[in-house]
């Protein structure tokens, strides 16, 4: 039980990072010495030090001779091998940590097992498997880049407790403040945010982060007949955008990039882009077009639906959710009821 909830420390200190180490994974750290937790760090940035390394070095001066007789606990397993830092599985054993708790073990094949490995065979014991499921769904972003070689994708869309989009042709505001909040929240910590050529057109929407702390995502557009005027956000240059088609003003862009289609898009190249560019997680943010074709071409793994109190009767209908689909989250911002499907 103790365990639990010292792994549970360590997923809220892994969140801490969210929206900063993607493609990495979020990792937070717990030293305990006889019950008292002695050090802790979360991976912050990428590129930067794992949460083993801000853990040790969060120890103060006077519980430095504490660590031999310490458990450190970590939400995945201590990396083997030299990336961008060096491996974590030496610093562990400099330390000399007799004892480690993980949850899950590492998917990349480069460690895989192997962290956990070289650390039993120096000595330490090592417990692992803890909470799994709710490792798995903390990470599941890193899970889907490393295991599936792709980014994740996650559809999202607001709707009425009818089931419209909004009103034909028309923009309409459904969500809450609440809400909105929450789809800002959501949006930094995705690295990239794709909308279709309608709702680019009647929404005009800025696709950044206003209503939350964060970073901006990359955004995507569709516009393969180069229907959006210069004078919408999406094409204001303010932050790095890629628009799939043609260019039809004579403007300078300096943070736009025009990627070249004809005709839909298709996915498996975008999905093949943004590898290319490190980024690991997809938000679409619509339209119902758009929407449906990632559900159709069997390219998403997981949809977020945030649903109003608001009747409209009629209008543009919301996207089916997938029979298959499956409830894993279900909670209220607001007024606004939120549902998260998986696979
Ligand atoms: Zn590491």
């Amino acid at each position: 039980m103790r365990d639990e909830l010292i792994l549970r420390r360590c997923f809220q200190l892994a969140r801490l990072g969210a929206g900063n180490v993607s493609p990495n994974p979020m990792v937070g750290a717990v030293l305990v010495h006889e019950g008292k937790i002695i050090g802790e760090g979360w991976h912050q940035r990428w590129g930067e030090a794992h949460a083993e390394v801000n853990c040790l070095r969060a120890v103060s001066p006077e519980n430095q001779a504490l660590i031999p007789y310490s458990t450190l606990y970590c939400n995945l397993e201590p990396c083997f091998h030299f990336g961008k830092t060096p491996p974590c599985t030496d610093l562990i054993l400099d330390h000399k940590i007799p004892s480690v708790v993980v949850s899950n073990t590492d998917p990349n094949p480069l460690v895989a097992g192997k962290g956990l490995a070289k650390l039993k065979s120096a000595g330490v014991k090592v417990s692992h498997g803890i909470l799994e499921e709710d490792g798995l769904w903390l990470n599941r972003a890193f899970f889907t880049w490393i295991s599936g070689q792709r980014p994740r994708v996650i559809l999202k869309w607001a709707q009425t407790s009818d089931g419209f989009l909004g009103k034909k042709n028309e923009r309409t505001a459904i969500s809450s403040p609440a809400a909105l909040r929450l789809v800002h929240r959501w949006r930094a910590e995705c690295d990239a945010i794709l909308v279709g050529t309608n709702t680019a057109l009647l929404d005009d929407p800025r696709l950044d982060v206003r209503h939350y702390f964060g970073k901006n995502p990359l955004r995507i557009m569709l516009d393969s007949k180069g229907k959006i005027p210069s004078s919408h956000h999406l094409l204001d240059d303010s932050t790095e955008t890629w628009v799939y088609g043609s260019i039809s003003s004579t403007v300078q862009y300096s943070k736009t990039k025009f990627l070249q289609t004809t005709g839909k898009l298709l996915i498996t190249s975008l999905l093949e882009d943004l590898k290319k560019a490190n980024h690991a997680i997809l938000l679409v943010e619509g339209g119902a077009d758009v929407l449906n074709q990632f559900m159709e071409t069997g390219y998403w793994d997981e949809i977020r639906v945030l649903e109003n109190e608001l009747h409209l009767a009629e209008g543009l209908r919301s996207p089916q959710i997938p029979a298959h689909a499956v409830l894993k989250e279900q909670f209220s911002v607001g007024a606004d009821t939120v549902r998260i499907f998986t696979r």
